[in-house]
């Protein structure tokens, strides 16, 4: 079984797992796959230094080597906030309005994909499979082409991949997506995001795709591209939700509770997560349905996120104010609609809260995929379990069509969603419940990284890369 080098941004140690805010699932299931095959996980160690070094730190835990690189400021403004977190991002999830197009951002993420390049080079063993992720290192695999590394290299993106026509607003695209070909195998979370690639790749750059396989030919080289949804990590969400930490979180929240019906949010504050649309939601449904102020309380944790870049401190405020205008109109003394917590909880409180919860919201405007969705529905109890309302536009929608699934830009449907919910009986819940909990458990992030890390070893790849 050949090592595996995996790349990302941010290396997540095996410790860290489990913490607010942390990979969870994914650095899990990244830790077991370098624990199984041997090799080592290489990133940002997310300090600034005055100035780039290129020293790498190695370190070993529970039988996973991270290696680390500390970046300088000014890159960390440039690739991180700037052109992975404030050209890419809202550009890949449909907002080309809060999209900016500095030139220092594209030059700040071509330097530190060359530090990424140099740097984990001499890490690389001829028979390793190299896995590079997300959208911070596009052109990483032409880097590392470029310094020699014959090796198979897959990519997976995290995100969405953006239409056609939204993409070409990105200056120099097209150089952009000719780096990404020298990929061996490209993921993506969706059907959906893999035929937007597709699309670009004929008609932009004229390259020769083969649908069906998603083979994708081009000057003489070929590069594989095929969708593979990620999954939570099931085992380990039901250890953390069988803890004490989780049955004492879904305690407070009954308590606080008592006779009123908990709905429930847990969204990184972040514009894609369509939060003051699910605000505007639930506020049509207090116009709507008045009988019910009283026995209904949203609770929204929402743990800040990017706080550098301007447009998460815009939606923090926005969100605020909305939050603040409901519950002033509508607040009695002994009531207050929507709580409304700007910190992040652990996996197992977080599994409580999504046990007492009868009613989920996850409503983004656009998501690679959402964890959150599926996490809800592992933590339920299968005799009474709680409904799920879920975007249309965030990838899980696609496995979960037992959801009940949104317009998240409608408030009326939103609040019809919310109604139907609420009057939902036993058992239909446990019909829709014991569907979505199959695809949850089956399709989990263990399989999702033995079908990329299989195919990456077993496809047939570009003669130009063999030689
Ligand atoms: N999460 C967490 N603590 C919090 C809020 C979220 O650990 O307070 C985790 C959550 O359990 C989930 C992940 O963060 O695993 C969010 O993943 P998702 O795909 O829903 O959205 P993303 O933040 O990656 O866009």
């Amino acid at each position: 079984m050949s090592r595996l080098v995996v790349i990302s941004n941010r290396v997540a140690v095996p410790k860290a797992r489990g913490v607010a805010g942390a990979q969870g699932g994914l650095a899990g299931a990244l830790n077991s796959a370098l624990k199984r095959n041997g090799g080592i996980w290489f990133g940002w160690s997310g300090d600034e230094v005055a100035e780039f070094t290129g020293e790498i730190s190695i370190q070993r835990a529970e039988g996973v080597t991270t290696a680390t690189i500390d970046l300088a400021a000014q890159d960390v403004e440039e690739y991180y906030n700037g052109y992975a977190n404030s050209t890419l991002w809202p550009l890949f999830h449909y907002r080309i309005d809060l999209t900016e197009y500095e030139r220092e951002f594209g030059r700040g993420y071509e330097r530190v994909n060359e530090h990424f390049a140099e740097s984990v080079r001499p890490l690389i063993e001829p028979d390793d499979l190299v896995w590079v992720h997300d959208y911070h290192l596009l052109p990483l695999g032409e880097r590392l082409r470029s310094r020699g590394v014959k090796n198979r290299i897959g990519f997976f993106l995290h995100i969405p991949w953006p239409p056609t026509r939204l993409f070409v607003s990105l200056p120099y695209h097209d150089r952009l997506v000719r780096t990404m070909l020298e990929y061996d195998l490209i993921g993506f979370q969706t059907r959906e995001w893999l035929e937007s690639f597709l699309h670009y790749c004929q008609k932009e750059l004229g390259a020769d795709v083969d649908e069906d396989t998603g083979r994708i030919t081009l000057g003489g080289r070929t590069v594989h591209a095929r969708a593979y949804p990620i999954g939570i990590d099931y085992d380990h969400v039901m250890d953390q939700a069988g803890t004490g930490d989780a049955r004492q979180a879904a305690q407070r929240l009954l308590a606080s509770t008592r006779h009123r019906t908990a709905m429930l949010g847990v969204d990184r504050l972040d514009y894609s997560k369509g939060l003051p649309e699910r605000i505007d939601g639930i506020s049509r449904f207090f116009d709507q349905h008045p009988q019910h102020v009283r026995d209904l309380v949203y609770i929204q944790i929402a743990p800040p996120s990017r706080e550098d870049v301007e447009s998460y401190q815009k939606i923090r405020t926005q969100l605020e104010q909305k939050t603040g205008q409901i519950n002033g109109a509508r607040s009695e003394v002994d009531l207050v609609p929507i709580r409304y917590v700007n910190k992040g909880h652990s996996l197992a409180e977080l599994c409580g809260f999504y046990r007492a919860a009868k009613i989920a919201l996850v409503t983004p405007l656009r998501d690679g995929m959402n964890l959150v969705a599926k996490e809800y529905i592992a933590a339920q109890d299968p005799e009474d379990p709680g409904v799920l309302i879920l975007s249309r536009f965030a990838g899980a929608a696609l496995q979960m069509p037992e959801a009940v699934l949104v317009n998240p830009h409608s408030p009326d449907e939103l609040s019809h969603a919310i109604k139907q919910a609420l009057d939902m009986p036993r058992e239909e819940r446990k019909e829709r419940w014991d569907a979505l909990i199959k695809t949850v458990r089956d399709d989990n992030i263990q399989r999702w990284t033995e079908n990329f890390t299989g195919d990456l070893a077993s496809l047939p790849i570009s003669q130009q890369n063999s030689d």
